[in-house]
C-alpha cells in the first residue's frame, strides 16, 4: 500500500516502474524558460528540451494561461462532437502548410500509425490490394507501436515481438539508387524524416529528397515525412519541408507542436484524406479540446518571422560556440544538424561514449540529449536566450575536459 509518507526518491522509481528506462540519478521538480530545478534544487540549463519538445520553453506564460483557461471551460468530449480549439488549430495548420485536412492524435508514434494506415488504404481504395509495400530507411525513427517500429530501421526497437508486419523494405537513407532500384508498382509510400533525428542528426540530401518525391509521382505512391521531430519550427521553418522545393502527401508533427502537452496531428490533402472516411480510424483524445488550445497557442508563438529567424542565428551561436571548444579539446568530428537540432558526432576515440558526456554534463548542471551511441544531440527551446547558450556551452566545454582527461 502507498503510504502518503513514502518519500518520493529515484530509488522508488526502481520499486514501482517498468524497467524499460533508465532515469537519471535526479528528480527535476519545476521549469521556468530553458533552466530547471531538481528535488535539491540544484539549476540546470536545458540544451535537451525533453527531446525536442518543449519548444517554447518550460512555463510559458502564455501557455500556463491558455491551460488554465481552457482547463476551466472544457477538456474532453470524444469525436462523437468536434470543439473550437481543434478546428482553429487544424485551420492555423492547414493555413501554414501544403495540408487541405488535419487529423489529430496524441504522440508522434499515433500520428505515423494514421499515416502508414492511410496510405495503405489510399494505395488499396485506387490501385488494388497488391500495392501495399512501404519504403522506409535504416536509422529511421518513428516510434514505438508494433507499425511504427516495423517501419522503422532501427531492429533493435522491434527484435523480440514476435513477427514484424510484412511488406516494408528499408534502404540506406541518402542513397538514390537505391531507392530507383527498390521502388515499383507495389510500392504504397516512401516514409522519411527530412532530417534523421534519433539516427544520429543526419540530414537528406536536397537532391535525395527531390528524387523520392519524383519516384513516388512515377509510381503511384505517396511521400510521407516524419516531421515529429524536425517540425514546429526546431529547422527554422515551420515544417522542414518547407526549406525544400518539395511537398509531401502526409507529414506527421507531435514533439515541439504540444510543448510538453500530448498532442500530435497528421497532415495531408483532400485527396489522399478520402480514405480514411468515417468508421476508418480513430481516436478517443485525439483532439481533445485542452491538447489543441495549448497547440494553437504554440503555433501562435512560433509561427512568426521574428522566432523562425531567430532559430537560425541561434544555430550560428551553438556552432560557432561548439567549434571554439572542439578547437581547445578536440572531441568531435563533425558538428551537423540545422536549427536547434544540432549534432556533435564524437571523434573516433570517444565513438560510443555520448552517454558519459550526457552524465558528466548533467553532473554540473546542463541538460543534454544522445542521439545513438556515437552523437552527443541539442534540441532546445527555440526561444533560447542568447545567455544561457553562452552559459551553457561554459558548462559542456568543463565536462568534455573531464571525460577526454579521465
Ligand atoms: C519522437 C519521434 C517519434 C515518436 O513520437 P512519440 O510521441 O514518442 O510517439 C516519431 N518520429 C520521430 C521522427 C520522432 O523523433
Amino acid at each position: 500500500m502507498f503510504m502518503s509518507n513514502t518519500p518520493v526518491t529515484r530509488a522508488l522509481f526502481d520499486d514501482v516502474m517498468v524497467p524499460n528506462y533508465a532515469p537519471a540519478p535526479v528528480i527535476p521538480v519545476r521549469g521556468k524558460g530553458s533552466r530547471i530545478w531538481d528535488q535539491n534544487d540544484k539549476e540546470y540549463i536545458d540544451f535537451a528540451g525533453g527531446i525536442a519538445v518543449t519548444s517554447v520553453g518550460h512555463s510559458h506564460p502564455k501557455l500556463v494561461a491558455t491551460l488554465k483557461d481552457q482547463g476551466e471551460k472544457l477538456w474532453h468530449i470524444a469525436n462523437v462532437m468536434t470543439n473550437e480549439p481543434a478546428l482553429r488549430l487544424a485551420k492555423k495548420l492547414t493555413d501554414a502548410t501544403f495540408a487541405d485536412k488535419v487529423y489529430f492524435a496524441n504522440s508522434g508514434g499515433e500520428a505515423n500509425e494514421a499515416a502508414f494506415k492511410l496510405a495503405r488504404r489510399y494505395a488499396v481504395d485506387h490501385f488494388g490490394e497488391h500495392k501495399n509495400e512501404i519504403i522506409a530507411f535504416e536509422q529511421a525513427f518513428h516510434g514505438r507501436t508494433l507499425f511504427t517500429v516495423s517501419v522503422g530501421g532501427q531492429p533493435k526497437y522491434s527484435a523480440g515481438f514476435g513477427p514484424a508486419l510484412e511488406g516494408i523494405t528499408h534502404l540506406p537513407y541518402n542513397d538514390i539508387e537505391a531507392l530507383e532500384a527498390a521502388i515499383s508498382a507495389k510500392t504504397c509510400a516512401i516514409v522519411m524524416e527530412p532530417l534523421q533525428g534519433e539516427g544520429g542528426i543526419i540530414d537528406a540530401d536536397p537532391a535525395f529528397i527531390k528524387r523520392a518525391r519524383e519516384l513516388c509521382d512515377e509510381h503511384n505512391a505517396l511521400l510521407v515525412l516524419d516531421e515529429v521531430q524536425t517540425g514546429a519550427g526546431r529547422l527554422g521553418t515551420l515544417y522542414a519541408y518547407q526549406q525544400t522545393d518539395i511537398m509531401p502527401d502526409i507529414l506527421t508533427t507531435a514533439k515541439g507542436i504540444g510543448n510538453g502537452f500530448p498532442v500530435a496531428a497528421m497532415l495531408t490533402t483532400t485527396k489522399v484524406a478520402q480514405s480514411l472516411a468515417i468508421g476508418t480510424h480513430g481516436s478517443t483524445y485525439g483532439g481533445n479540446p485542452l491538447a489543441c488550445s495549448i497547440a494553437e497557442a504554440v503555433i501562435d508563438i512560433i509561427n512568426t518571422p521574428e522566432v523562425l529567424a531567430g532559430v537560425s542565428a541561434k544555430f550560428d551561436r551553438f556552432k560557432a560556440g561548439l567549434e571554439a571548444i572542439n578547437s581547445r579539446v578536440p572531441f568531435c568530428e563533425e558538428i551537423r544538424g540545422k536549427g536547434l537540432l544540432i549534432g556533435c558526432a564524437l571523434k573516433e576515440e570517444y565513438k560510443g561514449s555520448a552517454a558519459k558526456f550526457l552524465r558528466a554534463a548533467q553532473a554540473r548542471g546542463l541538460l543534454v540529449l544522445i542521439a545513438g551511441p556515437d552523437v552527443i544531440r541539442m534540441a532546445p527551446s527555440l526561444l533560447i536566450p542568447d545567455a544561457d547558450i553562452d552559459a551553457g556551452l561554459v558548462i559542456l566545454e568543463e565536462a568534455v575536459r573531464n571525460v577526454v582527461d579521465s
